[in-house]
Protein backbone atom coordinates (compact mmCIF):
# COMPACT_ATOMS: atom_id res chain seq x y z
CA UNK A 1 0.00 0.00 0.00
CA UNK A 2 1.22 3.47 -1.07
CA UNK A 3 1.64 5.41 2.24
CA UNK A 4 2.77 8.69 1.20
CA UNK A 5 0.26 11.21 1.96
CA UNK A 6 0.45 13.43 -1.40
CA UNK A 7 -0.59 9.99 -2.60
CA UNK A 8 -2.32 8.21 -0.18
CA UNK A 9 -6.02 6.84 -0.45
CA UNK A 10 -7.90 10.33 0.11
CA UNK A 11 -6.05 11.73 -2.98
CA UNK A 12 -6.89 9.20 -5.23
CA UNK A 13 -10.22 9.33 -4.13
CA UNK A 14 -10.22 13.55 -4.87
CA UNK A 15 -9.04 12.69 -8.36
CA UNK A 16 -11.14 10.16 -9.43
CA UNK A 17 -14.22 12.46 -8.10
CA UNK A 18 -13.46 15.48 -10.50
CA UNK A 19 -12.53 13.29 -13.65
CA UNK A 20 -16.30 14.02 -14.77
CA UNK A 21 -16.34 17.55 -14.10
CA UNK A 22 -13.11 17.75 -16.40
CA UNK A 23 -14.60 16.22 -19.22
CA UNK A 24 -17.62 18.85 -18.90
CA UNK A 25 -15.02 21.63 -18.49
CA UNK A 26 -13.19 20.60 -21.20
CA UNK A 27 -16.34 19.78 -23.92
CA UNK A 28 -18.38 22.98 -21.93
CA UNK A 29 -15.01 25.41 -22.97
CA UNK A 30 -14.95 23.96 -26.44
CA UNK A 31 -19.16 24.98 -26.58
CA UNK A 32 -18.35 28.28 -25.81
CA UNK A 33 -15.51 28.79 -28.02
CA UNK A 34 -17.31 27.17 -31.35
CA UNK A 35 -20.71 29.20 -30.05
CA UNK A 36 -19.16 32.78 -29.58
CA UNK A 37 -17.17 32.25 -32.63
CA UNK A 38 -19.83 31.16 -35.03
CA UNK A 39 -20.53 33.70 -37.51
CA UNK A 40 -23.08 36.32 -37.07
CA UNK A 41 -25.76 36.95 -39.49
CA UNK A 42 -25.60 39.99 -41.62
CA UNK A 43 -26.53 43.20 -40.19
CA UNK A 44 -30.54 43.64 -40.93
CA UNK A 45 -31.53 46.48 -43.14
CA UNK A 46 -34.41 47.05 -41.27
CA UNK A 47 -34.58 46.86 -37.19
CA UNK A 48 -34.73 43.31 -36.08
CA UNK A 49 -37.99 41.90 -34.17
CA UNK A 50 -36.96 39.15 -32.69
CA UNK A 51 -34.05 40.07 -29.62
CA UNK A 52 -32.03 36.90 -28.50
CA UNK A 53 -31.03 36.85 -24.74
CA UNK A 54 -27.72 37.24 -25.63
CA UNK A 55 -26.20 39.57 -22.36
CA UNK A 56 -27.88 36.70 -20.03
CA UNK A 57 -26.24 34.00 -21.91
CA UNK A 58 -22.94 35.52 -21.65
CA UNK A 59 -23.57 35.99 -18.06
CA UNK A 60 -24.68 32.22 -17.67
CA UNK A 61 -22.17 31.03 -19.90
CA UNK A 62 -18.89 32.38 -18.38
CA UNK A 63 -20.04 32.16 -14.69
CA UNK A 64 -21.02 28.29 -15.53
CA UNK A 65 -17.50 28.22 -17.02
CA UNK A 66 -16.04 29.48 -13.45
CA UNK A 67 -18.02 27.13 -11.43
CA UNK A 68 -17.16 24.09 -13.70
CA UNK A 69 -13.56 25.44 -13.56
CA UNK A 70 -13.35 25.23 -9.42
CA UNK A 71 -15.38 21.92 -9.28
CA UNK A 72 -12.80 20.15 -11.72
CA UNK A 73 -10.02 20.66 -9.18
CA UNK A 74 -8.10 22.19 -11.91
CA UNK A 75 -7.89 25.86 -10.16
CA UNK A 76 -7.96 24.92 -6.31
CA UNK A 77 -8.68 28.61 -5.31
CA UNK A 78 -11.82 30.66 -5.99
CA UNK A 79 -9.75 33.92 -6.83
CA UNK A 80 -7.46 31.86 -9.45
CA UNK A 81 -11.15 30.61 -11.09
CA UNK A 82 -12.23 34.19 -11.32
CA UNK A 83 -9.06 35.53 -12.66
CA UNK A 84 -9.28 32.70 -15.19
CA UNK A 85 -12.81 33.68 -16.00
CA UNK A 86 -12.05 37.16 -16.45
CA UNK A 87 -9.12 36.58 -18.92
CA UNK A 88 -11.23 34.05 -21.14
CA UNK A 89 -14.67 36.36 -21.38
CA UNK A 90 -11.44 39.31 -22.12
CA UNK A 91 -9.78 37.06 -24.96
CA UNK A 92 -13.24 35.55 -26.07
CA UNK A 93 -14.01 39.35 -26.99
CA UNK A 94 -11.33 39.95 -28.58
CA UNK A 95 -10.60 36.95 -30.79
CA UNK A 96 -14.61 37.36 -31.98
CA UNK A 97 -12.73 40.62 -33.54
CA UNK A 98 -10.22 39.20 -35.61
CA UNK A 99 -11.86 35.85 -36.67
CA UNK A 100 -15.48 35.78 -36.61
CA UNK A 101 -17.29 36.98 -39.65
CA UNK A 102 -20.16 39.82 -38.98
CA UNK A 103 -19.03 39.94 -35.43
CA UNK A 104 -17.33 42.96 -33.01
CA UNK A 105 -16.03 42.90 -29.73
CA UNK A 106 -19.03 44.32 -27.89
CA UNK A 107 -18.55 46.09 -24.16
CA UNK A 108 -22.10 45.02 -23.21
CA UNK A 109 -21.15 41.06 -23.82
CA UNK A 110 -18.04 41.49 -21.36
CA UNK A 111 -19.91 43.34 -18.89
CA UNK A 112 -22.09 40.88 -18.55
CA UNK A 113 -19.05 38.13 -19.03
CA UNK A 114 -17.73 40.04 -16.01
CA UNK A 115 -21.08 39.79 -13.92
CA UNK A 116 -21.37 36.05 -14.28
CA UNK A 117 -17.93 35.82 -13.10
CA UNK A 118 -18.78 37.83 -10.09
CA UNK A 119 -21.63 35.75 -8.86
CA UNK A 120 -20.05 32.72 -9.42
CA UNK A 121 -16.97 34.43 -7.36
CA UNK A 122 -19.59 35.02 -4.24
CA UNK A 123 -21.14 31.05 -4.75
CA UNK A 124 -17.61 29.83 -4.39
CA UNK A 125 -16.57 32.05 -1.48
CA UNK A 126 -20.07 30.88 0.34
CA UNK A 127 -19.29 27.57 -0.10
CA UNK A 128 -15.47 27.06 0.35
CA UNK A 129 -16.45 28.81 4.03
CA UNK A 130 -14.49 26.52 6.27
CA UNK A 131 -17.21 25.04 8.34
CA UNK A 132 -16.91 23.67 12.23
CA UNK A 133 -16.25 20.31 12.89
CA UNK A 134 -20.06 18.85 13.39
CA UNK A 135 -21.84 20.97 10.72
CA UNK A 136 -19.10 20.09 8.02
CA UNK A 137 -19.44 16.66 8.41
CA UNK A 138 -23.26 17.16 7.63
CA UNK A 139 -22.91 18.60 4.71
CA UNK A 140 -19.70 16.56 3.54
CA UNK A 141 -22.58 13.68 3.94
CA UNK A 142 -24.62 15.27 1.06
CA UNK A 143 -21.66 15.88 -1.33
CA UNK A 144 -20.11 12.73 -0.78
CA UNK A 145 -23.70 11.40 -1.82
CA UNK A 146 -23.29 13.68 -4.58
CA UNK A 147 -19.88 12.33 -5.73
CA UNK A 148 -20.67 9.08 -5.54
CA UNK A 149 -23.85 9.60 -7.75
CA UNK A 150 -21.96 11.97 -10.59
CA UNK A 151 -19.52 8.77 -10.13
CA UNK A 152 -21.44 6.80 -12.78
CA UNK A 153 -21.33 8.68 -16.41
CA UNK A 154 -24.81 7.83 -16.97
CA UNK A 155 -25.87 9.75 -13.98
CA UNK A 156 -24.42 12.86 -15.56
CA UNK A 157 -26.29 12.18 -18.67
CA UNK A 158 -29.36 11.73 -17.04
CA UNK A 159 -29.17 14.87 -14.61
CA UNK A 160 -28.41 17.18 -18.35
CA UNK A 161 -31.33 15.51 -19.79
CA UNK A 162 -33.40 16.61 -16.66
CA UNK A 163 -31.42 20.22 -16.75
CA UNK A 164 -32.18 21.10 -20.24
CA UNK A 165 -35.72 19.53 -21.42
CA UNK A 166 -37.63 21.44 -19.21
CA UNK A 167 -35.48 24.71 -19.73
CA UNK A 168 -36.08 24.21 -23.49
CA UNK A 169 -39.55 23.78 -23.40
CA UNK A 170 -40.52 26.17 -20.76
CA UNK A 171 -38.37 29.28 -22.80
CA UNK A 172 -40.03 28.38 -25.87
CA UNK A 173 -43.22 28.62 -24.72
CA UNK A 174 -43.31 31.52 -23.18
CA UNK A 175 -41.35 33.04 -25.65
CA UNK A 176 -43.82 32.00 -28.13
CA UNK A 177 -46.90 32.40 -25.94
CA UNK A 178 -45.85 36.16 -24.88
CA UNK A 179 -45.22 36.65 -29.20
CA UNK A 180 -48.34 35.92 -29.52
CA UNK A 181 -50.35 37.62 -27.23
CA UNK A 182 -48.12 40.81 -26.48
CA UNK A 183 -46.15 41.34 -30.08
CA UNK A 184 -43.52 41.34 -27.64
CA UNK A 185 -40.18 39.73 -28.01
CA UNK A 186 -39.55 38.73 -23.93
CA UNK A 187 -36.49 36.36 -24.49
CA UNK A 188 -35.32 37.37 -20.58
CA UNK A 189 -38.38 36.32 -18.93
CA UNK A 190 -38.69 33.37 -20.95
CA UNK A 191 -35.15 32.27 -20.25
CA UNK A 192 -35.48 33.13 -16.71
CA UNK A 193 -38.36 31.30 -16.38
CA UNK A 194 -36.87 28.06 -18.76
CA UNK A 195 -33.94 28.21 -15.74
CA UNK A 196 -36.14 28.31 -12.85
CA UNK A 197 -37.81 25.01 -14.37
CA UNK A 198 -34.68 23.42 -14.79
CA UNK A 199 -33.62 23.94 -11.16
CA UNK A 200 -37.01 22.61 -9.50
CA UNK A 201 -36.90 19.76 -12.05
CA UNK A 202 -33.12 19.00 -11.63
CA UNK A 203 -33.82 19.76 -7.90
CA UNK A 204 -36.56 17.01 -7.62
CA UNK A 205 -34.79 14.42 -9.94
CA UNK A 206 -31.57 14.64 -7.20
CA UNK A 207 -33.55 14.22 -4.29
CA UNK A 208 -35.53 11.11 -5.38
CA UNK A 209 -32.04 9.85 -6.57
CA UNK A 210 -30.33 10.73 -3.85
CA UNK A 211 -32.31 8.51 -1.51
CA UNK A 212 -30.60 5.33 -1.95
CA UNK A 213 -26.79 6.65 -2.30
CA UNK A 214 -28.07 8.03 1.16
CA UNK A 215 -29.34 4.97 2.30
CA UNK A 216 -25.99 3.60 1.08
CA UNK A 217 -23.77 5.62 3.06
CA UNK A 218 -26.01 4.97 6.13
CA UNK A 219 -24.99 1.00 5.27
CA UNK A 220 -21.92 0.96 4.82
CA UNK A 221 -19.79 3.71 6.77
CA UNK A 222 -17.59 5.26 4.56
CA UNK A 223 -14.33 7.70 5.14
CA UNK A 224 -15.83 10.39 2.98
CA UNK A 225 -12.04 11.27 2.33
CA UNK A 226 -10.53 8.01 0.50
CA UNK A 227 -14.17 6.50 0.76
CA UNK A 228 -13.23 2.88 2.77
CA UNK A 229 -15.66 1.41 4.75
CA UNK A 230 -15.71 2.01 8.32
CA UNK A 231 -18.53 -0.53 9.06
CA UNK A 232 -16.27 -2.99 10.77
CA UNK A 233 -14.30 -0.34 12.89
CA UNK A 234 -15.78 0.46 16.72
CA UNK A 235 -15.90 4.10 17.91
CA UNK A 236 -14.25 5.32 20.83
CA UNK A 237 -16.55 6.21 23.76
CA UNK A 238 -17.29 9.83 21.82
CA UNK A 239 -18.50 8.37 19.16
CA UNK A 240 -15.29 8.76 17.23
CA UNK A 241 -13.48 6.75 14.24
CA UNK A 242 -10.13 6.99 12.78
CA UNK A 243 -10.24 5.78 8.89
CA UNK A 244 -7.56 2.92 8.96
CA UNK A 245 -6.36 3.88 5.78
CA UNK A 246 -6.15 7.46 5.32
CA UNK A 247 -6.17 8.36 9.09
CA UNK A 248 -9.06 11.07 8.99
CA UNK A 249 -11.36 11.37 11.80
CA UNK A 250 -14.68 10.87 11.58
CA UNK A 251 -18.47 11.16 14.34
CA UNK A 252 -20.30 7.74 13.65
CA UNK A 253 -23.14 10.55 13.61
CA UNK A 254 -21.72 11.79 9.88
CA UNK A 255 -23.63 9.12 8.05
CA UNK A 256 -26.85 9.70 9.23
CA UNK A 257 -29.61 12.51 8.78
CA UNK A 258 -29.10 14.36 12.27
CA UNK A 259 -32.11 16.71 12.39
CA UNK A 260 -31.21 20.18 12.19
CA UNK A 261 -33.12 22.90 13.82
CA UNK A 262 -35.18 25.49 11.60
CA UNK A 263 -33.14 28.47 10.65
CA UNK A 264 -36.02 30.86 9.27
CA UNK A 265 -35.30 34.15 7.06
CA UNK A 266 -35.57 36.30 10.31
CA UNK A 267 -32.77 34.38 12.09
CA UNK A 268 -30.52 34.80 8.95
CA UNK A 269 -31.12 38.52 8.27
CA UNK A 270 -30.13 39.50 12.00
CA UNK A 271 -26.66 38.02 11.89
CA UNK A 272 -25.15 40.93 11.54
CA UNK A 273 -27.62 43.03 13.82
CA UNK A 274 -29.10 46.16 12.79
CA UNK A 275 -26.56 47.47 10.43
CA UNK A 276 -26.52 44.58 8.55
CA UNK A 277 -29.57 44.84 7.86
CA UNK A 278 -29.40 48.49 7.05
CA UNK A 279 -26.91 47.43 4.53
CA UNK A 280 -28.74 44.58 3.38
CA UNK A 281 -31.88 46.84 2.59
CA UNK A 282 -29.67 49.24 0.86
CA UNK A 283 -27.90 46.92 -0.86
CA UNK A 284 -31.84 45.27 -2.16
CA UNK A 285 -32.30 48.98 -3.54
CA UNK A 286 -29.63 49.34 -5.41
CA UNK A 287 -28.67 45.87 -6.96
CA UNK A 288 -32.50 44.45 -7.46
CA UNK A 289 -34.82 47.91 -7.80
CA UNK A 290 -32.32 50.94 -9.20
CA UNK A 291 -29.75 49.53 -10.79
CA UNK A 292 -31.56 46.98 -13.45
CA UNK A 293 -34.90 49.87 -13.53
CA UNK A 294 -31.69 52.55 -14.66
CA UNK A 295 -30.13 50.41 -17.16
CA UNK A 296 -34.03 49.44 -18.55
CA UNK A 297 -34.91 53.49 -18.96
CA UNK A 298 -31.93 53.68 -20.95
CA UNK A 299 -32.61 50.93 -23.57
CA UNK A 300 -29.95 48.16 -22.09
CA UNK A 301 -32.62 45.77 -21.26
CA UNK A 302 -30.36 42.94 -21.36
CA UNK A 303 -27.50 44.12 -18.82
CA UNK A 304 -30.58 45.16 -16.98
CA UNK A 305 -31.08 41.69 -16.71
CA UNK A 306 -27.97 40.46 -16.30
CA UNK A 307 -27.73 43.01 -13.09
CA UNK A 308 -30.74 41.55 -12.10
CA UNK A 309 -29.21 37.81 -12.13
CA UNK A 310 -25.86 39.35 -10.00
CA UNK A 311 -28.02 41.03 -7.35
CA UNK A 312 -30.13 37.70 -6.91
CA UNK A 313 -27.25 35.34 -7.07
CA UNK A 314 -24.91 37.38 -4.74
CA UNK A 315 -27.69 37.57 -2.46
CA UNK A 316 -28.45 34.05 -2.53
CA UNK A 317 -24.76 33.19 -1.29
CA UNK A 318 -24.70 35.66 0.76
CA UNK A 319 -28.08 34.43 2.86
CA UNK A 320 -26.20 30.91 2.09
CA UNK A 321 -23.50 31.75 4.48
CA UNK A 322 -24.97 33.53 6.75
CA UNK A 323 -26.92 30.36 7.24
CA UNK A 324 -24.35 27.86 7.44
CA UNK A 325 -22.80 30.44 10.28
CA UNK A 326 -26.23 30.60 12.20
CA UNK A 327 -25.44 26.01 12.25
CA UNK A 328 -22.31 26.30 12.21
CA UNK A 329 -23.01 27.63 15.85
CA UNK A 330 -25.73 26.08 16.45
CA UNK A 331 -23.67 22.49 16.01
CA UNK A 332 -20.53 24.45 18.40
CA UNK A 333 -23.39 23.00 21.45
CA UNK A 334 -24.85 20.25 19.66
CA UNK A 335 -26.44 18.35 22.58
CA UNK A 336 -26.96 20.91 24.35
CA UNK A 337 -30.58 21.61 23.08
CA UNK A 338 -33.02 19.49 20.89
CA UNK A 339 -32.87 20.79 17.59
CA UNK A 340 -36.97 19.69 17.75
CA UNK A 341 -37.97 20.97 20.53
CA UNK A 342 -35.84 22.91 22.01
CA UNK A 343 -35.28 20.65 25.16
CA UNK A 344 -32.61 21.09 27.46
CA UNK A 345 -30.46 17.83 26.60
CA UNK A 346 -27.55 18.92 28.93
CA UNK A 347 -28.51 16.08 31.86
CA UNK A 348 -28.81 13.14 29.14
CA UNK A 349 -26.85 11.00 28.31
CA UNK A 350 -25.11 10.16 25.39
CA UNK A 351 -24.13 6.53 23.72
CA UNK A 352 -20.89 7.06 22.16
CA UNK A 353 -21.72 10.32 21.01
CA UNK A 354 -25.28 10.25 20.01
CA UNK A 355 -28.48 9.79 21.76
CA UNK A 356 -32.18 10.22 21.70
CA UNK A 357 -34.27 13.10 23.16
CA UNK A 358 -36.38 12.38 25.81
CA UNK A 359 -39.04 14.64 25.00
CA UNK A 360 -39.44 14.13 21.37
CA UNK A 361 -36.93 11.23 20.38
CA UNK A 362 -35.24 13.45 18.44
CA UNK A 363 -31.95 11.98 17.23
CA UNK A 364 -29.14 14.45 18.54
CA UNK A 365 -25.41 14.41 17.97
CA UNK A 366 -22.56 15.66 20.83
CA UNK A 367 -18.94 16.12 19.88
CA UNK A 368 -17.82 15.59 23.15
CA UNK A 369 -14.09 15.68 22.68
CA UNK A 370 -14.23 18.07 20.33
CA UNK A 371 -16.04 20.59 22.68
CA UNK A 372 -13.29 19.79 25.01
CA UNK A 373 -10.42 20.57 22.53
CA UNK A 374 -11.92 23.50 21.41
CA UNK A 375 -13.08 25.01 25.28
CA UNK A 376 -13.06 28.17 24.21
CA UNK A 377 -15.57 27.89 21.27
CA UNK A 378 -17.77 25.39 22.38
CA UNK A 379 -18.31 28.22 25.89
CA UNK A 380 -18.76 30.95 23.32
CA UNK A 381 -21.48 29.07 22.10
CA UNK A 382 -23.23 28.62 24.87
CA UNK A 383 -23.72 32.21 25.65
CA UNK A 384 -27.53 33.39 25.01
CA UNK A 385 -25.88 35.81 22.36
CA UNK A 386 -26.08 32.94 19.73
CA UNK A 387 -29.64 31.62 20.82
ZN1 LIG B 1 -10.10 7.29 4.95
ZN1 LIG C 1 -36.86 17.19 21.56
Amino acid sequence: MITSPSIGPAYLRRERVVQPWRVCLVIYTLLIIITTHWPGSPPEAVEPRHYFPDKLIHFLAFGGFVLLLWSSGWSRTWWAASLIGVAFVLVDEWTQSLFASNRHASGEDMAAGMLGVLTASGWMTALATPETHGFGSRSRRLSFAFETFLEQPSNILRLLVVASIPLLIVAVLIYVIAWNLFHASMGNLALTLGLLASLLAMNFFLRHRMRSVLNAIEERKPCFACGESMKSQTSDEYGWHQCTACGEEAHRSQWMPITLPRVSLRMIMTVDGPSGIACLMLYVLLGLVFGPYALLVSGQSGLAGAILFTSLGLLAAMLWSWRSQRLGSWFQSMGVRCAQCGEDLTGITADRGMGHCPQCDTDFARFQRQQDDEKGIANNAHTPSNA
